[in-house]
């Protein structure tokens, strides 16, 4: 509930005539599922629509169609001589790549919802065939629709992709639908749920995607062309919202760039409320935005360097140097912040011991900036370090990169651990290497990763020892090695599973992009109005 997305497809779903949509969660006791409506179970309904932001909820998937008795499988229902509800996905893991999830589903939406999920339903009201082709026929014949079945992987000897047999009638590549204007198409919380994540905020959407080109970010690739709400329509709904919460969530991959933040900030603080911003760009914040955020009572602000060095920070595109974040220190606190939270990513590309050390340093002169306003104010804040190992991602300039062996991930952690436990009123938190294999695993993978997501959700060994399974036993994986996807090194010219959709970013500015990477080369952030380089503008 916690997903702006996923409110506002209920939203919009909701309030369309002739469609009744009903929310429908995984009990955590393995309890059959019923909706939060009117308590049906989701198998009395005509489409069952999944909304899947992490790759770690696939095995979920599973889990939930095993409760509700329907067949995981999209052809074993087809065979059956029952009538199942349509099993439709969408949200961002799908749009990077469906394919280890793709034999569950009769159809993917790819891309942003509004216009197209409009469109579909549109058809399907329109047409006159009857009932169960109507759906799947009126759905999928708008652009951003794929359907899984159409399409037929091919596989060399050496186990890699190599042809895609597509069949008559369906594109070669499925176009990833995006809206042009954000504010034709608001995006607020619909359904206030205090108990879910974000319960305590009014979530309101100001941008999507972002023009900086992280190398690691998917988020800043498959959401190209960064698109901003207008000030006016952003502050119009925050206030709004103060009638439903006090705190208003501000949402959008980094928030510091938005041309009104600042002064939407002032407005909701006169207005008695408080702003969180999702995310904010060090050297974006500016005097203004970080008075604002203390005037509005926020003890706690993140600041992203994701690396330590200023050498990684050129190797992933940061557009960000020390003495730029130790500013943004000085201004966010201060001006009140008491608390600062920093996220790192370790075990990147080209990674050395000195980059290593660097996040220690830098946290280091960060704490030393941070004292003297505590001591004048007579409080010391802590500094929360949250670590991640890298993941590498479709759609990224690092798609072809390995992520590292998970033995020395833990030991890069072990070290950081160790050494910033030296560091006073220093905290630190870590994703584990194992996590990242398999969400490597489940973003690169390919169809064949379905029938470990199976395993994953039926096998009661544990998923780490059901991952250690498949990696001695590929008959798991569907024939398929899974330390290939994590740890394979891939050439230019690999045909990657998720290939066929085209989110109008040229392989080949991928390529380049890594090629700048390892040669240390930023590259400027996005200017929507006059450039065209990567394809997606
Ligand atoms: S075409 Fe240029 S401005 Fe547009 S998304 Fe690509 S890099 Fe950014």
């Amino acid at each position: 509930m916690g997903n702006l997305g996923y409110q506002a497809v209920f939203r919009l779903l909701a309030s369309r005539p002739g469609v009744v949509c009903e929310r429908v969660f995984l009990a955590e006791d393995g309890a059959a599922p019923r909706t939060l409506e009117s308590s049906r179970s989701p198998a009395e309904f005509d489409v069952l629509a999944f909304s899947l932001s992490f790759e770690a909820d696939y095995p979920n998937i599973v889990r939930m169609l095993d409760a509700c008795g329907i067949p995981a499988r999209a052809e074993a229902r087809r065979a059956g001589a029952r009538s199942w509800p349509l099993l439709l996905a969408g949200g961002p893991a799908t749009f990077l790549n469906p394919e280890p999830i793709a034999p569950f589903f009769d159809l993917f939406l790819i891309g942003e919802a509004e216009e197209m999920l409009t469109e579909a339903l549109d058809r399907v009201f329109e047409g006159s065939a009857p009932r169960n082709e109507l759906l799947l026929e009126g759905l999928s014949s708008v652009e951003g629709a794929y359907r899984p079945a159409a399409y037929t992987p091919v596989y060399g000897d050496d186990g890699d992709l190599c042809e895609v047999v597509v069949a008559d009638g369906a594109p070669r590549s499925v176009l990833r639908r995006y809206v042009t204007d954000l504010d034709r198409n608001p995006v607020t919380t619909a359904v206030a749920a205090r108990d879910a994540v974000f319960g305590e905020y009014y979530l309101v959407e100001a941008s999507r995607g972002c023009e900086w080109g992280c190398r690691f970010c998917a988020a800043g690739y498959m959401y190209r062309p960064v698109r901003h709400r207008s000030k006016e329509g952003v502050t119009r709904d925050a206030l709004a919202g103060l009638s439903v919460s006090s705190t208003i969530g501000l949402v959008g991959a980094e928030m510091a760039s938005h041309p009104g933040i600042a002064s939407t900030c002032e407005r909701v603080t006169a207005a008695g409320g408080r702003v969180s911003p999702s995310s904010l760009k060090a050297d974006m914040i500016s005097p203004r935005l970080a008075r604002a955020l203390a005037a509005g009572g926020t003890r706690s602000v993140t600041i992203a360097p994701e690396a330590g060095s200023e050498r990684m920070r050129r190797v992933i595109n940061k557009n960000l140097n020390e003495a730029e974040i130790l500013r943004a220190t000085d201004l966010v606190v201060g001006d009140g912040v008491e608390s600062l939270k920093l996220y790192f990513m370790c075990a990147l590309p080209t990674e050395t011991a000195a980059d290593l050390e660097g996040i220690v340093e830098l946290t280091t002169r960060i704490r030393a900036r941070m004292m003297e306003p505590a001591r004048t104010r007579g409080r010391i804040g802590r500094i929360k370090v949250s670590i991640n190992p890298f993941v590498p991602k479709p759609w990224t300039p690092f798609q072809w990169d390995p992520m590292l062996a998970v033995g020395d991930a833990q030991r890069r952690i072990r070290f950081l651990r160790r050494t910033l436990a030296r560091i006073p009123n220093v905290d630190m938190e870590s994703e584990s290497p194992r996590e990242a294999y398999l969400q490597t695993l489940l973003s690169r993978g390919d169809r064949r990763v379905a029938t470990l997501v199976e395993a994953l959700a039926r096998d009661t060994r544990g998923w780490w020892s059901v991952l250690q399974a498949a990696r001695r036993d590929h008959a798991l994986c569907g024939g398929a090695d899974p330390d290939r996807f994590v740890h394979g090194e891939y050439a230019l010219d690999t045909l990657f599973p998720w290939d066929f959709i085209d989110h109008r970013i040229q392989k080949s500015y991928l390529w380049l992009e890594r090629r700048r990477a390892l040669a240390e080369r930023e590259t400027e952030p996005c200017d929507v109005a006059t450039c065209h380089t990567c394809g997606a503008c």
